[in-house]
């Protein structure tokens, strides 16, 4: 009788113990989930029920555990169908005694997933941890190192674009510049003055052409690193269209019938006359350049109730179509307009002034037919 009351003692005992290392055994467990760093982890059983959710990221997620504990997965509001079915998919393989590892994002946040199918008490697997750790900052870093590739690549490419183009461009001008200071030395006696002109009005074009090209340079970078800004002022658009035309007309043998339309009265704009200036003639270049001797050039201006719109229509070699989503990319130059000279700077740089100033640029063109270029700018507001 003592012997077993002793025995009954030491049984209560022991369980008492097992019963104490169970509790802080699972204090421990649930602690450390509960403390999971960076991230949060969930147990499921075959089910598909949550009998776990802990972890540091469950704040940061803005979830409530107590809805989530013990709640089935198809019955988790937050998860879309997709994201239900995909889960239960990962559940049912976990507990199969896969171990998955996968990337998801939720709520703006990204995890990396490391499945675990977890023991039961007769050693069958009866559920399946499933740890997530916030990756989010990774991520950010790995997305910045791209975008960094990104503009390198960029740049690179506008570099390597930038030297076929300059040796191109650049050799035509200094070759003539070459060619007429030799003639010059050649022609240095008295009575061919007149020669020597000739030569030295030639070096003078092509110097300028030069400066032309390199002014455009220069025009991009400052754009590039928003430094162009738009001093407004008001001037009359149809008096700087006339001066404009007019200039081109003197200086250019274009050899083109430029027609002109607008309406009888001033046109005020608020704008910067500079950059209106820039656009005006690029585009009347490009018409003269890009078309046959003899042909016509319309030059419209029209006012609506917002804006003026400046159209300018060639006759000319026109743009082929499939290469008409290119024009305004930098040192475009299309197929048919290779034998013509010409940097592909132009008409990027027009597009950001035009878009420096609230504009729009547009065209229509069809090969051997024309091109016509509208540009549409704000009119001053009246207050
Ligand atoms: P730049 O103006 O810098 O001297 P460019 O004229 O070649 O050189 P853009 O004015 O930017 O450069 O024009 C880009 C390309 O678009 C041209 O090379 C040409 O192929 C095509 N293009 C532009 N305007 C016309 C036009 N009016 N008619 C036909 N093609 C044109
Ligand atoms: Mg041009």
């Amino acid at each position: 009788m003592v012997a077993s009351n002793l025995s009954l003692e030491d049984q209560i005992d022991e369980t008492k113990e097992a019963e104490k290392s169970a509790i802080a055994s699972k204090s421990l467990s649930s602690a450390i989930a509960k403390n999971f760093p960076n991230g949060f982890i969930i147990v499921f059983n075959s089910n598909f029920e949550m009998l776990l959710l802990e972890g540091e990221a469950i704040v940061k997620l803005n979830l409530d555990t107590m809805v989530f504990e013990g709640a089935n997965v198809d019955d988790i509001p937050v998860f879309s169908k997709k994201q239900k079915s995909k889960l239960k998919q990962d559940v049912l393989k976990t507990i199969a005694g896969e171990h998955l590892r996968f990337q998801i994002k939720f709520r703006n946040l990204y995890f990396s997933v490391n499945t675990i199918p977890l023991l039961g008490d007769n050693t069958v697997i009866s559920s399946g941890l499933f740890v997530y750790t916030d990756i989010t900052a990774q991520k950010k870093i790995e997305r910045e190192d791209k975008n960094a590739l990104k503009k390198e690549q960029e740049l690179n490419e506008l570099k390597s674009r930038f030297v076929s183009m300059a040796s191109h461009e650049f050799r035509t001008p200094l070759s003539a510049i070459q060619t007429s200071a030799i003639l010059i030395g050649r022609q240095n006696e008295a009575g061919k003055e007149q020669k020597r002109e000739k030569y030295v009005a030639q070096i003078k074009k092509n110097v300028k052409q030069l400066v032309v090209i390199l002014n455009d340079f220069l025009s991009l970078s400052k754009l590039g690193e928003g430094k162009v800004i738009a001093n407004k002022e008001l001037f009359d658009f149809v008096a700087l269209s006339k001066t404009l035309i007019e200039e081109v007309s003197v200086t250019k043998k274009t050899g083109k019938n430029i027609i002109f339309s607008s309406p009888k009265k001033p046109i005020s704009l608020n704008l910067d006359s500079k950059l209106v200036r820039h656009i005006f003639l690029n585009l009347l270049s490009n018409a003269i350049k890009y078309s046959p001797k003899n042909t016509d050039i319309n030059i419209k201006i029209e006012e609506s109730t917002f804006f003026v719109s400046l159209q300018v229509q060639d006759k000319g070699i026109g743009i082929p179509k499939e290469e008409q989503d290119k024009l305004f990319d930098r040192f475009f130059r299309a197929k048919n307009a290779q034998n013509i000279q010409g940097t592909g700077l132009g008409l990027n740089i027009v597009k950001q002034y035009v878009e420096l100033m609230d504009g729009t640029i547009t065209f229509t063109s069809d090969t051997n037919k024309g091109t016509t270029f509208l540009v549409k700018l704000p009119k001053p507001i009246k207050k």
